[in-house]
């Protein structure tokens, strides 16, 4: 293993680095995820909507790894909101994975059209209070869903993951998110492949001579964010865990911060669900 950890606000810790499984169809997911462990990745993001948990669990468990030493984030999809009906999509997914308890659940998306995600919140708690899952958390929350949410909620969720990438940094949520307790992920850390051809990261890249994945993925880790890089290649996905022996300068810090431009690679939270 080669993450270092990072300890929640419940307690619990997780690996900094983690292997995103979006779009990798079930039977592909296996061999990625056995793969991935075997080249040291500890941890999984996946979610119902990926239609891979049982790929997923496939792969942890021929992996040879104890289950234990896996940390496994699986979510709550938009049309199973609300509270039974999430306790009834927990099953299912921990069915799929199979397995008898998953280390992070995440409500996928807030679909404030819905308005159902304090209802959705009340059976994660209820999830954690059984033992099933070890930590809940959201996805894709705005500092004003979050704030809805938290005047009903027993529990503060422990991470909120949203899209972070150089060209949409997300400061104010992260800061938020922080002087909540709740530790940022960054999803598509590497905008889905696209920001790799900025000419600022690929400078910064000649260089350390890293490639543009790792100077990227190395901004997230020295923000102290959670990065779930996704690739269906082995030899790129072993690539992406190659962040954890050099460090970016004040300068290149500095020169990445300049590409704000507010441009999202995914949907924006309000126009979901
Ligand atoms: P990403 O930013 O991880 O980019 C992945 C793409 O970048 C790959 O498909 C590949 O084309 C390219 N890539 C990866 N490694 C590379 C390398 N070393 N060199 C060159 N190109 C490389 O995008 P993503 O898959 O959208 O996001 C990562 C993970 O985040 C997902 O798999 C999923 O687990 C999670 N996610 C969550 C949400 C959410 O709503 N919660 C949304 C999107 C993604």
């Amino acid at each position: 293993p080669f993450s270092p950890l990072i300890t929640l606000s419940d307690g619990n810790e997780i690996q900094q680095l983690g292997l995103g499984v979006y779009k990798v169809d079930d039977v592909t997911a296996a061999g990625l995820v056995e793969g991935a462990i075997a080249a040291g990745y500890r941890r999984v993001d996946t979610a119902k909507l990926y239609y891979n948990e049982a790929g997923v669990g496939a792969g942890v468990r021929a992996s040879g790894i104890p289950r234990e030493e896996i940390f496994v984030t699986t979510k709550v999809w938009n049309d199973d909101q609300g509270y039974d009906e999430t306790l009834r999509a927990f099953d299912t997914s921990l069915g799929l994975l199979g397995m008898d308890y998953v280390d992070l659940y995440l409500i996928h998306w807030p679909a404030p059209a819905q308005d159902r995600y304090r209802d959705t919140w009340r059976a994660l708690e209820a999830l954690h209070s059984d033992g099933r899952v070890r930590s809940i958390g959201v996805s894709n929350f705005t500092e004003a869903h979050l704030e809805r949410l938290l005047d009903s909620a027993t529990e503060t969720p422990v991470v909120n993951q949203v899209e972070v990438q150089p060209w949409l940094q997300q400061d104010a949520l992260i800061a938020f998110n922080a002087a909540n307790g709740i530790q940022t992920e960054a999803w598509s850390p590497l905008g889905r492949g696209r920001v790799l051809d900025d000419p600022t990261i690929a400078r910064i890249a000649a260089k350390h001579e890293r490639s543009s994945a790792q100077i990227v993925l190395r901004w997230h880790v020295q923000r102290g964010l959670l990065v779930i890089p996704k690739s269906n290649s082995l030899e790129r996905i072993r690539e992406n865990s190659r962040v954890f022996d050099f460090e970016l300068d004040a300068a290149d810090l500095s020169e990445i911060a300049g590409l704000e431009t507010g441009e999202r690679t995914g949907s924006h939270p309000d126009a979901v669900g």
